[in-house]
């Protein structure tokens, strides 16, 4: 087994976790940072010891009484509640970015900042639910809201007519982010999605600029095709095109995780799943038609993630 090394010190401000490095007072909590490495990524599930070693005695007192609460045993039948990862544009700068997500209803955990000099906002604990997916749907999860850690990126998204690139150290700092949180609650590559995956319907971010391609070629974060597979079914589906009916693509859809109802129709329903998969896997291209590249990236995917 791949030894883990895993360092924890009390160091100055880095990056991550604290949004205070500017302040300059003498009273600034100590800054923590938090260096974990543990070699090459295998899908960001490298964490070896989800239950840590609990023991030992504790008092809960209150004004009905008082009990003793032991932690000498620990259940194996558990897991961590952060099952997912969905990342967000929020379609508005950074300032109103911050007073929407503090101020009103909606929230994310993580904000990541379109200014290069800026930490990456963390505004509701990892433990704690916040309000970002709405309602959503991935395979036979629904209200991802209780499953999922929320990072928004500050992009404006489609909101002027044509979607904005995100910025390189953005991408960098979502990376970072990212396999942070896949190796702390071992979530796989099949659990890190955007909203408009789990809510095709009504949303579009993080967008067909969104670099998925590129998280996982230099990251191994996420999922894609090989590409050689996507050839491979071109080439069998090319002269059996006629058999690509509704029912087919949109069965392959939902094998995939996402919410369709098998109507059998082109209908408005399953165009928008097909244009959210092709912002997320062929961005070139996001009409929501099924064409002989889309249906095979489909194909591909499911034969490497979902061939059980
Ligand atoms: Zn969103």
């Amino acid at each position: 087994m791949k030894k883990v090394l895993m360092i924890i010190s009390i160091l100055a401000f880095a990056s991550l976790l604290n949004a205070n490095n500017n302040d300059s007072s003498k009273d600034v909590k100590k800054p923590v940072e938090i260096i974990i490495n543990n070699g090459a990524s295998n899908n960001g599930n490298s964490n070896p010891n989800p239950n840590p070693v609990r023991s030992g005695n504790q008092t809960i007192r209150n004004s009905i009484g008082n009990i003793t609460i032991n932690s000498d045993y620990t259940s194996e039948g558990q897991n961590y509640r952060q099952r997912f990862i969905i990342l967000h544009y929020t379609a508005i700068g950074k300032e109103g970015s911050l007073k929407t997500l503090t101020k009103e209803e909606v929230s994310a955990h993580y904000l990541v900042s379109d200014e290069k000099n800026d930490p990456v906002y963390y505004l509701v604990d990892e433990s704690k639910r916040a309000w970002h997916a709405g309602a959503s749907e991935w395979k036979t999860t629904k209200n991802l809201n209780d499953s999922s850690v929320g990072i928004e990126i500050v992009n404006d998204g489609d909101a002027h007519g044509s979607f904005v690139p995100y910025k390189n150290f953005q991408i960098k700092n979502v990376a970072v982010l990212v396999k942070y949180l896949a190796d702390k609650y071992q979530i796989p590559a099949t659990n890190i999605l955007g909203h408009e995956d789990i809510a095709p319907q009504r949303k579009s971010d993080p967008g067909p600029l969104f670099p998925w391609q590129e998280l996982y070629q230099k990251y191994n974060i996420g999922m894609w095709y090989d590409n050689d597979r996507k050839q491979a079914y071109e080439a069998q589906y090319s002269s059996a095109w006629n058999t690509v009916t509704p029912s087919v693509v949109q069965t392959e859809l939902k094998k995939f995780g996402y919410a369709i109802d098998i109507t059998n129709g082109w209908d408005k329903q399953t165009q928008n799943v097909i244009k959210v998969f092709q912002h997320h896997f062929r961005p070139s291209k996001y009409d929501g038609k099924i064409d002989l590249e889309t249906f095979a990236i489909l194909k591909a995917l499911n034969e490497k993630y979902n061939n059980k």
